[in-house]
């Protein structure tokens, strides 16, 4: 069967984020500016939010969800940037979106699930478990208040680490690419033209698909250099480009925030 193609796909603008390059790949220089996006996908079945971003209450003011951390100070963002205004510059109120794909639990993408409570979510294999034990090391990538009762009360279905067609037609193919956290998803997307895979946090930088290397706050480095392997596999057998999501130079590439890409 030949698939058929999602109609178009989104990122959504976003806050970004000051940091130190090596909290994302061991080896790398510098401070980058990463966006933390979510991105929407047309389907004819569906309207899909792959990740959530940050709470909206960090477009609001970062010192509402980060207090004196010092995420606060190193987030820049703007109330234009809150999911629901990013799905409304669209034409979409947030109760249009049909499913929600969970790349993972931290903090920068599951802000938003508590506004789309009529979705259908899907979350990588063991997530929910280990997000509930995970150890202070990583604890600060985490907020309680993404996954409250209210939001664990919502539909979810656990992906299998076989994967998931979601529509059943070939059109978003949610995987499991585990290594930075034991869920992580990525998704390949076919659209008319091309087809492109969106990794969450299976990597972080282009140098982390170069040099074969991982985040250091990664939860097993060698799931995550497999993880990267299926990345590069994709790109080869798919023809897919990868658009990681925390890179600032894929944000452009790709032609940033509410760039409609078919
Ligand atoms: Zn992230």
């Amino acid at each position: 069967m030949t698939p058929t193609t999602a109609a178009r796909l989104w990122a959504l603008d976003a806050p970004r984020m000051n940091i130190d390059a090596a909290h994302l790949v061991v080896g790398a220089e510098g401070t980058v500016s990463i966006p933390l996006p979510a991105f929407l996908i047309e389907h004819e079945q569906g309207l899909v939010l792959f990740d959530t971003g940050m709470s909206p209450l960090v477009c609001e003011d970062p010192a509402l969800v980060f207090g004196d951390r010092p995420e606060t100070a190193m987030i820049e963002s703007n109330p234009e940037q809150r999911i629901d205004t990013q799905l409304g510059r669209l034409g979409y109120r947030p109760e249009d979106i049909t499913h929600v794909v969970l790349s993972h639990t931290h903090s920068d993408h599951a802000g938003g699930l508590y506004l789309f409570p009529q979705a259908k979510f899907y979350i990588g294999p063991e997530e929910f478990r280990w997000a509930r034990g995970t150890t202070n090391q990583t604890d600060h990538l985490f907020n309680p208040a993404d996954l409250n009762d209210e939001v664990k009360e919502f539909d979810w279905h656990e992906v299998g680490p076989q994967g998931l067609d979601l529509f059943g037609d070939g059109a978003i193919n949610v995987l499991h690419t585990p290594g930075h956290t034991p869920g992580e998803l990525s998704s390949l997307v076919r659209l008319p033209s091309q087809n492109i895979v969106l990794t969450g946090d299976t990597v972080h930088l282009r140098e982390g698909m170069e040099w074969d290397e991982v985040d250091p706050s990664d939860w097993d480095y060698d799931e995550a250099r497999r993880s990267i392997a299926a990345l590069k596999n994709l790109q080869e057998t798919e023809r897919a480009k990868v658009w990681i999501s925390h890179d600032p130079r894929d944000w452009e590439d790709f032609g940033g925030p509410l760039k409609a890409l078919e």
